[in-house]
C-alpha cells in the first residue's frame, strides 16, 4: 500500500497550479487540487483576462474617431456597462470551464475548499484530510489593501474594479505600476475623469526612462491627469457618498472613486504554514530555492506566493520546471531572466531586457538605436501619437541587451524581440534581418545608426 494517498497536492487553482496539476496527473501520477475561489486564478478571473477585455472595450472610442479620415462615418454610438461585464463573465466562465477540463480529463482530483497544511505531508480541505508525498503551493496574491492609509475602506482595489455596478464619473486611482496604468487607460477610454496619483518622480519605475516619459505625455495629451510626487494622505467619504481624497501636496479633492493599486501580496495567511515548518520572508512570501522547493524538502511554492516576479506565464514555467524537477528526474532551474512584459496601457508598451539606466550601471559604452515617428495608421485618421521604438546595445560585444517598443501592438511585438534578446543576438544580427514593409514593427530592424552613446553613465 502507498505511504500517502497521493503524489501530489496543489493548493491553489491559477495558472500555475493547473498547470502543475494538469501535467503531473497526465504523468499518471495521484493528483488532487484544491481551490478556494475559482479555477482560473487572478489571470482569468480577475486579471489579464477581464483586463485585457476591458482594454479592447476602452479603445473603441478612439477607433470611431479614426474612422472618419478613412471615408467612414460612425452614427451615434452609446456604452453599455452592464452589457461588457455580463459579456466579460460569460467569457471568463467559459474559460474556467476549459481549466477544470484540462484537469479532469488529465486525471487530477478537484475538490473545491480552502486548503490548510497540518504537517509536512498532511492537508485539510473542509472535513476531509489527506496526506501527500508532495505539496505545491501556488495561491497567489492580493491587492495590498493599505491599511495604513486612513480611509483605505472606502476604496476600491482591482478586484472590485472589474464587477462595479456601475461607472464612477470621476476615480482617482493611486499608484504607477502596472495596474494603476492600465486601469487609467481603460477608465479613461470609457469616458470616465482619471487621475492618477504616483510617489514617485515618473510612472513605471522599473522600466526605461524613455518609455516611462513617452507613455506619460501620451496619456496626459488624451486627457489622463497624472500627479507625480503625491500621494493620498486620507480618504473620507462625504454625505453624498463621493469620496474627499486628501493629497500630500496639502489640497483636497472629491471623486467618485478611488481605486488603489499599490502591488499585490502573496496569499499565505492561515494556510498552516508554521505547523508544515515553511518559512517565509518579510512580505509574508515563501521562500524558495532555484528549482522552487521551500526549506521543507517536499513542499514547493511556485508564482505569485513566491513573489518573484508577478506574471502569469512566469507562474506557468515555474510549473513547468517544478514537474521536471520532480517527476521526471530532470532538475530544472527556473529562469527568470530576460522576460518579455507588456503593459496594456493607451499607448501601449513592449519591452524585454535591460532599459538604458539599468544597461549603462552594468556595461562601460552603449549605442543606443532610437527612433519615433507617427505609425501610418495614424495618418489618414489624423492623430498625432508618435510611436517609440529603442534598442539598448552593449557597444563592446554589440549583443542587443534591451528592446522596448511604445505605440500600438507593442506586447505583440515584445514577444519576438524576446527571442532575439534571449539568444543573445547582437545589433548586426537585426541588421542583417530583412524588414516587412510597410508595417511599424520594420523600424526595429531598419535603425542603423545609433542616435546617441552612452559611456560611463554619461549620454554623449
Ligand atoms: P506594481 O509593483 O507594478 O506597482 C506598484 C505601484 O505602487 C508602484 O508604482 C509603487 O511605487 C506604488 N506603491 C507601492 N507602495 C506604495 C505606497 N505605500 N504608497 C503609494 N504608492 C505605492 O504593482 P501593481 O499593483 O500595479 O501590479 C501587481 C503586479 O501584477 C505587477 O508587479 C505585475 O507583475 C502584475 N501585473 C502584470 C500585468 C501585465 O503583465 N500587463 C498587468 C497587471 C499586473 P514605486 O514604483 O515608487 O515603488
Amino acid at each position: 500500500m502507498a505511504k500517502f494517498d497521493l503524489d501530489l497536492f496543489v493548493i491553489g487553482g491559477g495558472s500555475g497550479g493547473v498547470r502543475a496539476g494538469r501535467l503531473a496527473a497526465s504523468l499518471g501520477k495521484r493528483v488532487a487540487i484544491a481551490e478556494e475561489y475559482r479555477f482560473g486564478g487572478t489571470c482569468v478571473i480577475r486579471g489579464c483576462v477581464p483586463k485585457k477585455l476591458f482594454v479592447y472595450a476602452s479603445q473603441f472610442p478612439e477607433h470611431f474617431e479614426d474612422a472618419a479620415g478613412y471615408g467612414w462615418t460612425v452614427g451615434q454610438t452609446r456604452f453599455d456597462w452592464p452589457t461588457l461585464i455580463a459579456n466579460k463573465d460569460r467569457e471568463i466562465a467559459r474559460l474556467e470551464g476549459l481549466y477544470r477540463k484540462g484537469l479532469e480529463n488529465a486525471g487530477a482530483r478537484i475538490i473545491e475548499g480552502r486548503a490548510v497544511l497540518l504537517d509536512r505531508h498532511t492537508v485539510r480541505v473542509g472535513d476531509e484530510t489527506l496526506t501527500a508525498e508532495n505539496i505545491l503551493i501556488a495561491t497567489g496574491g492580493r491587492p495590498n489593501p493599505h491599511e495604513a492609509l486612513p480611509g483605505h475602506e472606502h476604496c476600491i482595489f482591482s478586484n472590485e474594479a472589474f464587477d462595479l455596478k456601475e461607472l464612477p464619473r470621476s476615480i482617482a486611482i493611486g499608484g504607477g505600476g502596472y495596474i494603476a496604468v492600465e486601469f487609467a487607460n481603460i477608465f479613461h477610454g470609457l469616458r470616465i475623469e482619471t487621475t492618477l496619483v504616483y510617489r514617485g518622480k515618473e510612472i513605471l519605475s522599473r522600466f526605461d526612462g524613455d518609455l516611462r516619459r513617452g507613455l506619460h505625455e501620451a496619456m496626459e495629451a488624451k486627457g489622463i491627469r497624472i500627479l507625480c510626487h503625491e500621494v493620498f494622505e486620507k480618504v473620507e467619504k462625504r454625505p453624498d457618498g463621493r469620496l474627499d481624497a486628501h493629497l500630500l501636496s496639502g489640497g483636497v479633492e472629491t471623486f467618485d472613486q478611488i481605486m488603489l493599486a499599490i502591488g499585490r501580496n502573496p496569499n499565505t495567511q492561515d494556510l498552516g504554514l508554521e505547523a508544515a515548518g515553511v518559512e517565509t520572508g518579510i512580505r509574508g512570501e515563501i521562500l524558495v530555492d532555484d528549482y522552487s522547493r521551500t526549506n521543507v524538502e517536499n513542499i514547493w511554492a511556485i508564482g505569485d506566493v513566491t513573489d518573484r516576479v508577478q506574471l502569469t506565464p512566469v507562474a506557468i514555467h515555474e510549473a513547468m520546471c517544478f514537474i521536471e524537477t520532480v517527476f521526471k528526474g530532470n532538475p530544472t532551474r527556473v529562469d527568470h531572466q530576460d522576460i518579455a512584459t507588456a503593459v496594456f496601457s493607451q499607448p501601449e508598451i513592449g519591452t524585454v531586457g535591460l532599459s538604458e539606466e539599468e544597461a549603462a550601471r552594468r556595461f562601460g559604452e552603449l549605442e543606443i538605436f532610437r527612433a519615433s515617428f507617427r505609425p501610418m495608421r495614424h495618418t489618414l485618421a489624423g492623430r498625432q501619437d508618435k510611436m517609440m521604438m529603442k534598442l539598448v546595445v552593449d557597444a563592446a560585444s554589440r549583443r542587443v541587451l534591451g528592446a522596448h517598443v511604445l505605440g500600438p501592438d507593442a506586447g505583440e511585438m515584445a514577444q519576438l524581440l524576446g527571442i532575439a534578446v534571449k539568444a543573445r543576438l547582437t545589433k548586426d544580427d537585426f541588421d542583417r534581418t530583412m524588414a516587412i514593409h510597410p508595417t511599424a514593427a520594420e523600424e526595429l530592424v531598419t535603425m542603423y545608426q545609433p542616435t546617441y552613446r552612452v559611456r560611463n553613465g554619461e549620454r554623449v
